[in-house]
């Protein structure tokens, strides 16, 4: 067995047996009896340090404020002016949406779609569950379809990238200022707000908390304990342990989502999603992903040569930091999966941590390639100015955004304790 167990084990005190609970860690697949917490503190896995459970007392109700700011933000950032350009005596305005519908009628329709859940839909939902879930707990008699909600909403989160739009944001806006005069609403200065408000409702969220309010409020049963003697399984929707059904198939006691007691064909599916990366990724750098049309003539920009062209134009810090999340980070993501795929089909039992801790900045990482993106959606959705200056959206940017999705999800079907089941650790 190992040591590292016990020592939790041993920690876990009589008084605190009614709550105290069997965690296993979603990254390396390691046990713990997981005493009740103090306020504020944190349990990590001993074996490979990745965050088991952050307990915060007033977790809830400081989400809930976070959520019902961050709605008003959402609205503010949808009605007040958002951002508008002027150049010779020409004025054009987008709205926080404008560039969805630029990028839809320029027949991308794929781009219009990753554009409209990464940084409308999914923020937007996001934030209207958690107030939806938080405040209906506050009611007296809480809605049973709320832990229900709570589930779905829960996989929202990744694909909300207000902040990486806010970066584009901000690429978009310093290309521009030297060609024009670019004002900034109040719209703007929401979304910035929006991003903020999002954050801290995602840190403060305890999801540990939240099914722990559901079952205290009677809208699930609480799970039964955990037979160490019989095979059990984390669920991935709700983080509980429980024994698995005879027959090793089953649903999950509190939250009902089918068990798996690893991601299933985890390896497969992040092979077929690495090698549909690598071959969207050739299109992505070949193909323009936006044209500048100015009195009349275009000039097709590429990834790199928007980079080259920030760099020419003498904004290095900007120039670096394009190219180190439009180029850097797919291509490091790449390699980081590749290299994970190999050592687990091996077997390989050396540097477990280090690896866990690959995948872990592999999963952290992916969406700020989104960056380049979400500047093409605000720069076609500006500059729009018929003869004078015209920007349009180029096939480059779809196999683009298509490579950071499938990246994206490649690394969330890549069950990092199959890293540590290879090399033997796992003995259930
Ligand atoms: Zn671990
Ligand atoms: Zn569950």
């Amino acid at each position: 067995m190992h040591p590292s167990l016990d020592l939790i084990a041993a920690q876990h005190r009589e008084d605190d047996a009614p709550l105290g609970r069997v965690m296993e860690c979603h990254e390396c697949g390691l046990r713990h009896a997981v005493p009740r917490l103090a306020d504020g503190t944190t349990a990590r896995c001993v074996r490979c340090g990745a965050t088991l459970h952050r307990f915060r007392a007033s977790s809830l109700d400081h989400a809930f404020a976070y959520a019902c700011a961050g709605l008003v933000f959402f609205l503010m950032a949808n009605f007040l002016p958002f951002i508008s350009l002027e150049i010779s005596g020409r004025v054009q305005a987008a709205s926080l949406v404008t560039g969805i519908f630029v990028l839809y009628g320029q027949g991308l329709w794929e781009l219009a779609a990753v554009v409209a859940l990464t940084m409308f839909v999914a923020p937007g939902l996001r934030l209207g569950t958690l107030f939806v879930v938080l405040g209906g707990l506050h009611l007296k008699q809480p809605p049973r379809w709320l832990p229900q909600l709570h589930r779905w909403a829960v996989l929202l989160g990744p694909w909300a990238m207000i902040e990486v739009y806010m970066l584009g944001v901000f690429v978009a806006y310093v290309k521009l200022i030297d060609l024009a005069t670019v004002v900034v609403g109040p719209g703007l200065y929401s979304v910035g707000a929006l991003m903020l408000a999002i954050i801290a409702a995602g840190t403060t969220l305890d999801t540990e908390t939240v099914w722990g309010e559901f079952e205290r409020r009677g809208l699930t049963t609480p799970p039964p304990p955990v037979d160490p003697h019989r095979p059990a399984c984390l669920c991935h929707a709700c983080g509980l342990v429980s024994n698995l059904p005879a027959g090793g198939h089953g649903d999950c006691p509190r939250c009902g989502a089918v068990l798996h007691r690893r991601r299933p064909d985890s390896l497969t599916r992040t092979w077929a999603l690495v090698i549909t990366a690598i071959i969207l990724y050739i299109p992505a750098n070949v193909f323009p992903v936006m044209t500048v049309i100015s009195l009349g003539s275009g000039a097709p920009d590429t990834i790199i040569s928007g980079v080259i062209e920030l760099a020419d134009a003498g904004m290095w810090p900007l120039a670096a930091l394009v190219f180190f999340a439009s180029i850097t980070v797919p291509v490091l993501k790449l390699i980081g999966l590749i290299t994970l795929l190999v050592t687990t089909r091996r077997g390989s039992a050396r540097g477990l941590r280090r690896r866990t801790a690959i995948y872990r900045v592999v999963e952290a990482v992916g969406r700020w390639s989104m960056i380049d993106i979400f500047m093409i959606s605000i720069l076609v959705a500006l500059v729009q100015l018929g003869q004078l200056a015209t920007i349009e959206p180029g096939v480059g940017a779809v196999c683009f955004a298509a490579v950071v999705i499938t990246t994206m999800i490649a690394a969330m079907s890549f069950d990092p304790r199959l890293i540590w089941d290879a090399a033997g650790e796992n003995r259930d």
